[in-house]
């Protein structure tokens, strides 16, 4: 069993990024909205900030009161959206409940979304055409391209079909030439699709609901999970002990997909530098 080390190769990543962001006339601009004081919100946003830092981009965090009001919410994106000197802007998620995230991230200019979750990206996305592209998807992809797993022909099984993992990941396996089958929580006879994957990956939310029974021999399982136990540890929606002698590759929780995805916010915010020169 090889594990996906997404530590790794986002410190390849980024040491790359940093040259290419060097070369630039200008620093890159990230603008970070957070709304309240969710402490996983708060850990996302520092290490958002660390890796902007490391690149020498402008980060700019925009802290809110858990109670501030939609128009506010959408004027400040209406400023970044104005502003020459922010390339890159997201909205942490989840928002308070009385906003609507669907508004909220509409209001982003799509050349400045890089989370790539307005419907100009997601239907670019879906049309296989240039564009920001949400980065725990891109993240997924681009670790099983650096570890030289093979995509085109595979037969990828995801389950979980949020706006932010399982449908832009669906899109871009599509895209990739894998055959792709989305699963969730009225998916009849789960362990049918999940024992049919090449590449298993799960986006679900729940603590080690993947054990050794729902994995194909010799498979590849990425797990996108991230549960906070009550004794405080972080672990993934896979039980890791009890599939990693029948699969191929694995990746860890923490370690894996949620590393990547910070790299893939360098590499967005820099991509939406260059569509925007
Ligand atoms: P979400 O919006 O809550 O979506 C969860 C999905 O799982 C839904 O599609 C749901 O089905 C499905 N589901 C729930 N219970 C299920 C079950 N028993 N069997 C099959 N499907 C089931 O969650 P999300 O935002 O995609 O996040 C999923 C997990 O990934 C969370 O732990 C989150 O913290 C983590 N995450 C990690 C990263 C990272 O960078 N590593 C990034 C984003 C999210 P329905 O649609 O039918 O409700």
């Amino acid at each position: 069993m090889g594990i996906l080390d997404g530590k790794k190769v986002k410190f390849e990543i980024l040491e790359e990024l940093k040259k290419k962001v060097e070369l630039l006339d200008r620093k890159p601009g990230l603008a970070v909205i957070q709304i309240g004081e969710d402490p996983a919100s708060c850990v996302y946003v520092k290490n958002k900030n660390k890796m902007a830092d490391n690149l020498g981009y402008i980060f700019n965090h925009i802290k809110l009161s858990e109670d501030v009001n939609e128009e506010e919410v959408l004027s400040i994106i209406s400023n970044l959206n104005n502003d020459d000197n922010i390339d890159g802007i997201l909205v942490q998620m989840p928002v308070p409940k009385h906003l609507n995230p669907k508004v909220i991230q509409e209001a982003i200019d799509p050349f400045k979304d890089v989370d790539g979750l307005n419907s100009v990206n997601m239907g670019k996305l879906a049309h296989d055409t240039n564009c920001l592209i949400p980065c725990t998807p891109m993240g997924i992809v681009d670790l099983l391209k650096y570890y030289n797993i093979p995509i085109s022909g595979k037969n990828v099984t995801i389950i979980g079909r949020s706006d932010l993992v399982g449908k832009p990941l669906a899109s871009l396996m599509t895209n990739n030439n894998a055959t792709v089958t989305l699963c969730h929580s009225k998916t009849s006879n789960l362990k049918d699709f999940t024992l049919l994957a090449d590449i298993l990956v799960v986006a679900v939310g729940v603590p080690n609901l993947i054990t050794k029974d729902y994995v194909k021999e010799g498979s590849v399982v990425i797990d996108v999970g991230i549960n906070r136990l009550d004794n405080g540890k972080i672990c993934g929606d896979v039980d890791f002990d009890s599939v990693k002698d029948k699969v191929s590759y694995i990746t860890p929780v923490p370690g894996g997909v949620g590393q990547m995805t910070v790299a893939e916010l360098g590499l967005n915010t820099y991509k939406a530098y260059i569509l925007r020169k």
